[in-house]
């Protein structure tokens, strides 16, 4: 049986479906097994292995086959030579940070973003490990260029951005990190690699949380790190190896199955969303929507530029209403779950209320509280259907 490879000849949905995927070699299966063994055997003479290498299947924690086939899946979607995935988005977040940065260096960073990088940057590595970090509105690369110091070694940007959706230019901002020797990694879970592929944009690396839409289903947990082989082998040894951080074989296998139908789930989490934020935008007693797709939306140009085909399945809004309202109006919610996570097939909504700790680099909007909504794909006249009679309940229409 030949190995079947895919390259970038074929497009982003044979890939989704083919890559990393085999005819398994002892029993003809068309889909590869779930291999949970811990150990590889080892061959005749193992005295000179380097047991922490991640080339050679030794060890699960040094790299286990179901492991490979996703990271082989994903590398090929986002446009990278290279991928680790482990065991949630934040340990790939943590595992790049701490592998490639050391006590004085600089951080640059979004002023939105997931809250473990908040905290990493804010609290963690500046206060323990001598960090330098300096958190920037990257909506304007021009507060990045200014931002920038002799010692920066890298620039961290999420976009759009958890939860106020805020966009970043990619593009610009990978031309000063590179004007000045510095490295650009983007948290792409909002997108997906189906939306937007930071890597082909200029950044060095993609990161993203496998939870949410890559795989899809609101029941697996991981995350990715995408980029040059280079960096990625010692990303590999210290956050995989030595800190730890893997994945489950299980997972994997779970994620790989998800993110088979990842193009198919996206073009309808776009359509969703875009007509969520429609109608939501169209009524007087919503104060405000934030979401890329919308016109109204101050990175919208910019997101027509680097998201294509659509702009994600998330927005957030607020109702002209007070905080007893907001909470009433999900209890009444049927076809939307109020739970957190995003990227599932469920719609999820969660409200946020005014005591967020980040409130204060918010635009003002987000002050008053508000919800993050995740628009699964449910029938769309469902969604906006829940929408209008929860709304109906709380008098707000
Ligand atoms: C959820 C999320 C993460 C963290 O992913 P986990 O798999 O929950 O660890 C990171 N970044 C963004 C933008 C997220 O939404």
């Amino acid at each position: 049986m030949k190995k079947r490879t895919y390259g970038n000849e074929y497009g982003f949905q044979t890939r989704a479906v083919h890559t990393g995927n085999d005819v398994d070699q002892e029993t003809g299966a068309i889909k590869r097994p779930i291999t949970m063994a811990n150990s590889y055997e080892l061959p005749y003479d193992p005295s000179d292995l380097n047991w922490s290498s991640a080339g050679k299947s030794i060890y699960v924690r040094n790299g286990g086959s179901n492991q490979k086939y996703l990271q082989e899946k994903l590398a090929s979607l986002e446009g990278g030579e290279d991928c680790i995935v482990l065991a949630s988005g934040v340990a790939a977040l943590s595992g790049l940070f701490f592998s490639l940065l050391k006590s004085g260096d600089h951080v640059i960073f979004s002023s939105v973003t997931y809250i473990a990088v908040y905290r990493l940057f804010h609290e963690l590595l500046n206060t323990k490990f001598n960090i330098e970090t300096t958190l920037v509105d990257t909506t304007d690369p021009v507060n990045v260029e200014k931002a920038i110091r002799p010692n920066t070694k890298l620039i961290h940007i999420e976009t759009p951005g958890n939860p106020t959706l805020m966009i970043s230019d990619i593009r610009k901002i990978a031309q000063i990190a590179h004007a000045h020797e510095a490295l650009l990694s983007v948290d792409n879970t909002f997108a997906s690699p189906f939306n937007q592929r930071p890597i082909e944009l200029g950044a060095d690396f993609t990161v993203e949380s496998l939870t949410k839409y890559i795989n899809g289903h609101g029941d697996a947990q991981g995350g990715a790190i995408i980029g040059s082989t280079h960096y990625l082998n010692i990303i590999r040894e210290q956050a995989q190896i030595n800190l730890g951080g893997v994945i489950s074989p299980f997972n994997a296998w779970l994620i790989m199955r998800g993110v088979v139908t990842l193009p198919l789930r996206m073009r309808q989490h776009n359509e969703n969303a875009q007509q969520a934020a429609e109608y939501l935008e169209s009524l007087d007693c919503v104060r405000f929507v934030a979401y890329p797709g919308l016109p109204s939306h101050a990175g919208h140009g910019l997101a027509r530029e680097q998201m294509a085909p659509g702009f994600g399945g998330v927005l957030s809004f607020g109702l002209k209403a007070d905080h007893d309202t907001h909470n009433r109006f999900v209890s009444y919610l049927k076809v939307i779950t109020s739970a957190v996570s995003l990227g599932h097939d469920e719609s999820l909504i969660v409200f946020l209320g005014e005591n967020d700790e980040r409130q204060y680099l918010y635009p003002e909007v987000f002050h008053k509280g508000f919800f993050r909504f995740s628009v699964g794909i449910e029938d769309s006249k469902d969604i906006l259907g829940d929408l209008q009679q929860a709304l109906k309940k709380v008098n707000l229409l």
